[in-house]
Order: structure tokens, then C-alpha cells, then sequence
């Protein structure tokens, strides 16, 4: 796996810095984008993307593809999940 230097941090209590940590909270595992519209952000997509200019590694996914959960959305909804990470816990 290649690794990417994260360049940047976002600021705590920016919507970037919200997304980050719930990411981290799921330990590699993925973050289906309704859990971020429940946190009242729903320009998610947009802070991805920001992260990613930041540095982060962050895959994302269709949500209907998860091997363990079935959301049954009716329109396409994305999942996320980091991929790398400078305060990785190994
Ligand atoms: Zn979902």
C-alpha cells in the first residue's frame, strides 16, 4: 500500500475535522454517507474530497455493496472508509 503524507489538519469543529474523526471512530471500516447527513452535514461528499486534497487516503464505494449491511437506499449513496492515516494505531 502506498503511503501518503498527510500535509494538513483540519481545524477542530470544522465540518472536515467532524468527517475525519468519524471516519477514524469506524477503524478502517466503512462510513455510509447517511450517518454523515445524520450529523447534519451534508456536504460530506465535498469534505471527502477536501481530505483528500489534505493528504488523506479515503476510498469510497457504493453503500449497496457492503458485505455485513443492507441499507436498501432508494438512490445511489456512497460509503467511505480511510485507507491510510498518520495517527494509524499500528
Ligand atoms: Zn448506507
Amino acid at each position: 500500500m502506498q503511503y501518503m503524507r498527510v500535509k494538513r489538519i483540519p481545524n477542530e469543529g470544522t465540518d472536515s475535522h467532524r468527517v475525519l474523526e468519524k471516519l477514524r471512530e469506524a477503524n478502517w471500516d466503512w462510513v455510509c454517507g447517511t450517518t454523515f447527513q445524520q450529523m447534519y452535514l451534508p456536504t460530506y461528499a465535498q469534505r471527502v474530497a477536501d481530505l483528500r486534497k489534505m493528504g488523506y487516503g479515503i476510498e469510497a464505494a457504493q453503500c449497496r455493496d457492503h458485505e455485513y449491511w443492507n441499507h436498501s437506499h432508494r438512490g445511489n449513496v456512497a460509503m467511505y472508509r480511510l485507507t491510510d492515516d498518520e495517527e494509524a494505531p499500528f
